[in-house]
């Protein structure tokens, strides 16, 4: 029997398509009168959308949230909250929008209410992120949970492809480690599997038929699941290399995560062979690594390091980069392993060939 300790984490989710409409009640639920809106300046039609949902609810908008939340952004924004005298903030957009409503409520304690419109899964988990002097720093607390999350799938329709399939596998990494995390325990378990099932169905048709509701409704279940998944249990390998790859050389988060899923999934498929039997069920495959390898060719996203911005000269400092700080993981980190590993990514090798010829 597995002994396991679980901890619920509270939230209201409203889902479905048409969903904003519940946006005025939902902020007027949270005992809101001065909503401060959040967006990224790409998103700003969609902040001024919220904003006129709200009404008089709403009081300003702030538009200037980008990647990683640099703490000079995340003291403009708190410097604003306070000057608006918010009460809450609507953090309308994919992570990096959402990660500065969190980094108010680090500060101020103040509510946040996510709106989604990526599958990046920030607005299920108490971690936040700030960066200061080009290093990111990430952290849990509990009050920077989003109290409540409208999920519409309408709002993912503007996502570019080249954007919703990283996306995608990013939530697929999340869900994947769930399933061989230290503190793994089987209600999570059961989130990650459904997790990858919904995002495996799905994720080609959202590439493919913008259009397709059901296919982005299926998506973002999936990527609610594995926020849910990566805000209740700790993370390995993966998470690892790809902070320390985008944090370090500067590579874009979402895509860093496609490429190293794969080659992370190889490397402890023979040590934790459980979660890769439940990671190829719900992709249908036999074989999880190039599971998800195959399906971020279906996608159409990018599979190797090298097309991403990562130079192959970089690829020894990484390795030692990675292996530095100890860190639990299903199979033990060690240089030589992770430096192949990081090779292969590199050329974007199909992980059951490398297998094959290792
Ligand atoms: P993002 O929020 O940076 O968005 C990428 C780009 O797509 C932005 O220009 C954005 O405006 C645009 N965009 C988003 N949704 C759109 C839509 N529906 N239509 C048109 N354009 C849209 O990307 P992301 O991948 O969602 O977030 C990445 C960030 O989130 C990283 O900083 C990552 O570290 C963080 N993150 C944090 C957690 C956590 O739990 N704290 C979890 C996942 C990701």
């Amino acid at each position: 029997m597995q002994r396991f300790t679980y901890n619920q984490l509270p939230g209201r989710v409203r889902f479905g398509l048409g969903m904003l409409d519940t946006l005025g009640e939902e902020v007027e639920r949270l005992g809101a009168r001065r909503a401060l809106v959040l967006s990224t300046p790409e998103q700003r039609a969609q902040a001024d959308d919220a904003a006129r949902r709200l009404g008089n609810r709403a009081a300003g908008i702030f538009d200037r949230a980008v990647m990683h939340v640099p703490i000079e952004t995340a003291r403009a924004a708190r410097e604003e909250a306070r000057r608006l005298g918010a009460d809450c903030a609507v953090a309308i957009g994919g992570g990096s929008t959402i990660g500065l409503g969190k980094a108010i409520a680090l500060e101020s304690g103040l509510p946040i209410l996510a709106v989604p419109t990526t599958f990046a899964g920030s607005e299920m988990t108490p971690i936040y992120g700030l960066t200061e002097a080009g290093v990111k720093k990430t952290g849990r607390d509990p009050r920077v949970l989003p109290k409540t999350v409208i999920y519409d799938p309408a709002l993912t329709r503007t996502l570019p492809a080249k954007v919703a399939g990283p996306s995608g596998m990013n939530a697929l990494a999340h869900a994947v480690e769930a399933l061989y995390a230290e503190d793994a325990n089987p209600i999570i378990s059961l989130l990650a599997e459904e997790s990858i099932r919904a995002i495996g169905r799905s994720l080609a048709a959202v590439v493919r038929e913008p259009a397709n509701m059901e296919a982005r409704g299926d998506a973002l279940y999936g990527a609610w699941l594995a926020g849910a998944s990566l805000g209740a249990v700790g993370m390995a390998l993966h998470h690892k290399l790809c902070h320390t790859l985008g944090g370090s050389f500067n590579l874009p988060h979402a895509e860093v995560h496609t490429v190293i899923l794969p080659h992370a999934a190889a490397y402890n498929a023979a040590a934790a062979p459980n979660a890769m039997a439940r990671v190829a069920a719900a992709l249908g495959t036999d074989d999880a690594p190039t599971g998800l390898y195959d399906l971020a060719v279906r996608v159409g996203a990018p599979v190797a390091l090298k097309d991403i911005g990562m130079a192959h000269g970089d690829l020894d400092a990484a390795a030692r980069l990675a292996t530095q700080n100890p860190y639990y993981n299903p199979r033990p980190v060690e240089l030589s392993g992770i430096r192949a590993l990081l090779e292969d990514a590199w050329h974007g090798r199909r992980p059951a060939l490398v297998r094959a010829a290792g």
